[in-house]
């Protein structure tokens, strides 16, 4: 098979959690040596091991130079890449791709690789439906935040502990410095978890409940439609058809409706929650768990209980 590298995302000098996900799925059907293109500083220990690992640190010159980008495309001249989708990983693979003129696939739901072929399955229309195809060609794939590792037995704790060199000769081919990471509010689109509210807050002062709710989960906030025409919230957080899409593993809809342009950006979540005081609302039919109930007595209560662990 085609060699194989992963964009993989760093924290402290170790890969961050879906980052060992997508080197463990990976390397289930990967040749011997992965690539590994980092996002942030490496610090693997040095464990002798029948696989290894070649890691590149990325500079931060490559999202926005494009000439910065061939050095990299040279490398990996006959590479398939992955990454998980986030803002960073789809600006990097649509720059290779287009470097390269390989074709780039995006929004990937499940893929394996069988009979020299890749075979996938995507999301397409907002994630209100999906396809499958099968591709020989295309060399970049960006995977959604919520594709499924769950099955994927643990084989980056191994690679861990074996990552025994860091490929000096290629780094340096690649001009590669370490890149500084986001800090502050997490970016509503890369977002593995999201509290959403709407309309039914009833007013901007009753934000505090959401943005606790989010503080104790890590996650990031997003409004309705009506509330960020309103002024209630910045227009950045307005998810739906008309504003951001979005596709965390877990999002909470406090006070929305559930109409069908605010389902066409938060469909593609994992697990959807929906805490409405209408049992009828329409989002409920969509959602994986219900909560019937006021939001401002709902709310602070799972926001205690979060603090509480
Ligand atoms: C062309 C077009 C594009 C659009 N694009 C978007 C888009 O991108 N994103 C988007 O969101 N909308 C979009 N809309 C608007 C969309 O149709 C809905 O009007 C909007 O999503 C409703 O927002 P909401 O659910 O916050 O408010 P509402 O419809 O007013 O719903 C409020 C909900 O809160 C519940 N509620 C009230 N009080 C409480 C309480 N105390 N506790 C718990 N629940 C409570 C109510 O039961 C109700 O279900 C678009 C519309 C059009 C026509």
């Amino acid at each position: 098979m085609k060699k194989v590298a992963i964009i993989v995302q760093t924290k402290e000098g170790q890969l961050s959690d879906s980052s060992k996900s997508l080197l463990s799925y990976v390397s289930s059907f990967s040749p011997e040596t992965i690539l590994l293109l980092a996002i942030g500083d490496v610090k693997f220990s040095s464990v002798p091991s029948s696989k290894s690992v070649d890691v590149i640190t990325l500079s931060d010159g490559l999202w926005t130079d494009s000439s910065s980008i061939e050095p990299l495309t040279k490398i990996l001249e006959g590479f398939t890449v992955f990454g998980i989708k986030s803002i960073q990983v789809d600006n990097l693979l649509s720059l290779l791709a287009a470097s390269s003129t390989q074709e780039m696939i995006s929004g990937i739901q499940q893929f394996t690789y069988s009979g020299g072929k890749y075979v996938i399955n995507k999301s397409i229309f907002s994630g209100k439906a999906s396809l499958s195809l099968t591709t020989e060609s295309a060399a970049f794939f960006s995977l959604n935040r919520n594709f499924d590792f769950s099955n994927t037995p643990d084989y980056a704790e191994q690679f861990i502990g074996s990552i025994s060199t860091v490929n000096a000769a290629i780094g340096s081919h690649a001009s590669i410095i370490a890149l500084k990471p986001i800090t502050g509010a997490i970016p509503l689109p890369d977002a593995a978890l999201v509290v959403g509210a709407g309309r039914g807050l009833k007013d901007p002062s009753n934000w505090t409940i959401v943005e606790d709710l989010a503080k104790a989960l890590g996650a990031a906030t997003a409004c309705s439609k009506p509330v960020s025409d309103l002024n209630w919230r910045p227009h950045h957080e307005h998810v739906g058809q008309t504003g951001v899409k979005i596709s965390p593993n877990l999002y909470i809809a406090c006070g929305i409706s559930g109409a069908i342009q605010h389902l066409a950006g938060v469909n593609g979540s994992r697990i959807i929650v929906v805490i409405n005081n209408d049992p009828e609302a329409p989002f409920f039919k969509h959602a994986d768990y219900g909560i019937v109930g006021d939001v401002n007595d709902i709310l602070p209560r799972l926001t205690k209980k979060l603090q509480s662990h």
